[in-house]
């Protein structure tokens, strides 16, 4: 009997029918990282709140204008927690999440983006750290221990098939992420980092507790003094937001293909 359903919910996963957007990908959830008592990184008078603030409101403006409905997890500089984030992302109803921070490092050198998505795999010993970073950033622990709510497609199913239903659901999140991300890193207009490893996976809580695709950017190092110069600056802040922008669109592109061809 579990067999029949496993196949059978491969099969209604594998035709994107059961988890793809029930509309055209549209409604983007930005959430600007940290905010109020929780500074995140911080070099001299930058706050990595405040420039995450600032790239989230020109991003939802840039998406505006082009007829996309953006939406922001706080829209000042308030304290959130990670379950209030994932949260808000749900209620609002979002199509793809983008969490935006800054990264930090004790190699003055260390510069450029990185991206990351929800792991599936055993974390590298690096990404386990960054994910605890921005993960410890937060009060309240407890959150950590908050549950994955099932998705309301979801909500009428029970043991087994939930689980089974839940693990295809997550796998198929993970494989969107995926090509966020991809989307992301090519599309950087900004700078970009010396070395390979741009995409990485990592157990964010934040994209790791929704139901759509998600990635967390970290837009640049601002430990590195010229980096963190032109993270200041509009106009570099509009060619980060011009990048990802394109990456939506083109992800936006894929996913609505992908969808009509199911629907075929
Ligand atoms: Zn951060």
């Amino acid at each position: 009997m579990i067999k029949v359903i496993v196949i059978g919910l491969s099969l209604l996963l594998a035709s994107g029918a059961w988890s793809l957007p029930s509309a055209p990908l549209n409604r983007v959830v930005i959430d600007p990282g940290h905010g109020g008592s929780d500074n995140g990184a911080v070099y001299r008078d930058l706050k990595e709140k405040e420039i995450t603030l600032q790239l989230a409101r020109r991003l939802r403006q840039r998406l505006a204008d082009r007829g996309w409905t953006a939406v922001l997890t706080r829209e000042s500089d308030q304290f959130l927690s990670l379950s209030d984030r994932a949260r808000l992302a749900r209620d609002h109803q979002g199509d793809v999440l983008l969490s935006i921070h800054l990264n930090s490092s004790n190699d003055e050198r260390a510069h450029g983006m990185e991206v990351y998505f929800e792991n599936q795999l055993p974390p590298d010993e690096e990404s386990a750290f960054l994910a605890n970073r921005e993960n410890d950033n937060y009060q309240g622990k407890s959150d950590l221990d908050w549950p994955l709510h099932p998705v309301p497609e979801a909500a009428d199913l029970k043991g087994d098939t939930l689980s089974i239903v839940q693990d295809l659901q997550r796998s198929h999140r993970i494989y969107t992420s995926s090509v966020l991300a991809t989307q992301l890193a090519e599309s950087w207009q900004g700078q970009r980092r010396s070395t390979e490893n741009t995409i990485r996976q990592a157990p964010f809580f934040v994209v790791s507790n929704v139901n759509m695709p998600s990635a967390l950017i970290e837009v640049g190092f601002v430990t590195n003094s010229n980096e963190a110069q032109k993270i200041r600056s509009e106009h570099y802040q509009n060619s980060v937001v011009d990048g990802i922008v394109k990456a939506l669109a083109q992800f936006k592109e894929k996913m609505d293909k992908r969808r009509s061809q199911s629907l075929k």
